[in-house]
């Protein structure tokens, strides 16, 4: 197999004195400059709107963190035209101009990364640590899609005696990037950044809840050399601005990372040719997940329980790669869920301002509902064994853990997206997978044994887009772990793969007698 090593950037280490001050300076910048208002930017102007979206900090919903101008749709058509104006240019630069903007958006994220890291901390509760693990995967996806567009650029040469046959590549036109609130920064510059690099003028849809994050992203591009109408941030309500610019007929292809229901409905719109429209719109659309840890007979029990706790809990479970199934064989059952029920006693739920936090609010009030309706089903359905304490001060939920959870349990099939998770108990290995392939979803999934045999079936069976064997399932890093799934979670390929930039082109091949 093709080796590539690829030079991913360092995380933080906060055991660094210095560090963490110039961590604590951020917050303090970034506390001066928190209720400003941002714009959406149209042709390389930022444009005034007539309504706006308070986001607010999850930890303490009272602290407005930005407001944001939410895009008209006829504002989202003179985006449109600006991008279709834009694209004759753009698609004339060299793959090399290009991806020397996203190297230099690379750079700028490096030096602003503390800042980076107080702004997601604030505006989506996600714990220092995690916050900076997302800037690095970030600033990996601008330089990996940097190089990946230099390499794919170089085509293929099929030539004969008396032919030359050039397959080669073009960008599609106009990208449309829909993003979600979860990983407001990494998948944001991910999608947007690959569509770019790969010539097509690119609009950015963030989710609404994380439109400040995506702001910061939008002046990076900017300052990094992106030209108007090239790139546009048209923050807006994915219901009404985001479902007219999927339906437009000047769109090309959407990249979207977000819940099965609106994936699917976005799916659906795009496939629906409107007049005018000459061509078939592409969709990539990466879901949710349900994913599943085995833990088997011969499993090292420390390592699974942490592995599993820190799967389940990080970022309070809003992880699309999150754990929210546990399957263990009948033998070591009960010793496993009463050390998973201890050790995860012991978290920290908080501020995740706070550096002891390991487990801070979820995203909004309408996030905290629903996952306490899934606590009340769970509560009928199976056996509670944790709850810890959640307060009113945010949108704080505790870790709620779930035994002798039945495998079809409304709690064992849908996603929950919270710090839930479900015990389930199965009778052998060859159970354990059968039970963890059960749900429509084929996202992440992880093992814990030592047995060879069962490592081998898993790999070949267990139906999920990324498998860890003896350690935790989320983390993904780009060019190591390329990140994906199929079934119900989603349609493309992996992020942070070599496939993934394919998805942004179009393959043509010129062949000249000669
Ligand atoms: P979401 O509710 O589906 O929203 C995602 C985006 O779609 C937002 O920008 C939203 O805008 C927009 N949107 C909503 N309705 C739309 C419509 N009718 N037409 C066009 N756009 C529309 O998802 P989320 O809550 O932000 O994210 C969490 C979900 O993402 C989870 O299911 C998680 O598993 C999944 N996820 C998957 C991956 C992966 O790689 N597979 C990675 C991360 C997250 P508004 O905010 O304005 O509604």
């Amino acid at each position: 197999a093709a080796k590539r090593a690829f030079p991913n950037v360092a995380d933080t280490d906060y055991a660094d004195k210095e560090k963490r001050e110039k961590a604590q300076e951020a917050f303090r910048i970034v506390r001066g400059q928190l209720g400003k208002t941002y714009l959406p930017l149209v042709n390389g102007k930022y444009e005034n709107t007539s309504e706006t979206f308070d986001s607010v900090n999850p930890s303490n919903p009272k602290e407005v963190v930005g407001k944001i101008g939410l895009l008209s749709v006829e504002q989202a058509e003179q985006a449109l035209k600006a991008a279709k104006a834009a694209f004759p240019q753009w698609r004339k630069k060299s793959a090399k101009e290009r991806a020397d903007i996203l190297r230099k958006a690379a750079d700028l994220m490096e030096q602003r990364r503390a800042e980076l890291c107080a702004w997601i901390v604030l505006e989506v509760g996600k714990p220092l640590q995690e916050a900076d693990g997302e800037v690095s995967e970030a600033i990996d996806f601008c330089r990996y899609n940097a190089n990946e567009i230099e390499r794919l650029d170089q085509g293929y040469n099929y030539d004969l005696a008396g032919e030359t046959n050039r397959y080669i590549y073009q960008p599609l036109g106009i990208a449309l990037v829909i993003s979600p609130w979860n990983f407001p920064f990494a998948i944001a510059t991910g999608m947007t950044v690959a569509a770019l690099v790969a010539g097509n003028c690119t609009l950015l849809k963030p989710a609404e809840v994380s439109s400040v994050i995506a702001a910061k992203l939008a002046e990076i591009l900017v300052d990094a050399g992106m030209p108007p109408g090239v790139f546009q941030f048209v923050p807006g309500r994915g219901s009404i601005v985001g479902e007219y610019m999927v339906k437009h007929p000047d769109v090309n292809m959407i990249a979207f990372t977000g819940s099965q229901e609106v994936g699917c409905r976005i799916y659906a719109n795009a496939a629906i040719l409107q007049p005018g429209q000459k061509h078939l719109k592409r969709v990539i659309a990466e879901m949710g997940g349900k994913n599943a840890i085995i833990v088997d007979e011969s499993a090292d029990l420390d390592q699974a329980v942490a592995g599993v706790v820190h799967s389940a809990f990080g970022y309070s479970g809003q992880k699309c790669s999150a754990c929210s199934r546990v399957i263990a064989v009948d033998s070591v059952y009960d010793t496993f869920v009463d050390r998973l029920v201890e050790v995860t006693r012991s978290l920290n739920v908080g501020n995740a301002e706070d550096p002891s936090t390991k487990v801070g609010p979820v995203v909004d009030s309408k996030a905290r509902d629903r996952i306490r309706e899934y606590i009340a089903k769970g509560k009928e359905e199976s056996k509670l064994v944790l709850e810890m304490p959640s307060s009113e001060a945010g949108y704080f939920i505790g870790p709620v853990i779930f035994s002798e959870v039945s495998p079809t349990a409304t709690i064992a099939q849908e996603e929950i997206f919270g710090p839930v998770l479900a015990c389930i108990r199965a009778k052998d290995f060859q159970e354990a997978l059968q039970i963890a392939n059960g749900t429509n979803f084929a996202l992440t999934g992880g093992l814990y044994s030592r047995t060879p045999s069962h490592i081998e079936q898993a790999t070949a069976e267990f139906e999920v887009g990324n498998l860890y064997i003896n350690r935790g399932i989320t983390g993904a890093i780009v060019s190591r772990q390329p990140f994906g799934g199929f079934k119900l979670s989603g349609v493309g390929s992996k992020a942070g793969g070599p496939d993934y930039l394919l998805q942004f082109l179009e393959p043509r091949v010129v062949t000249e007698n000669i």
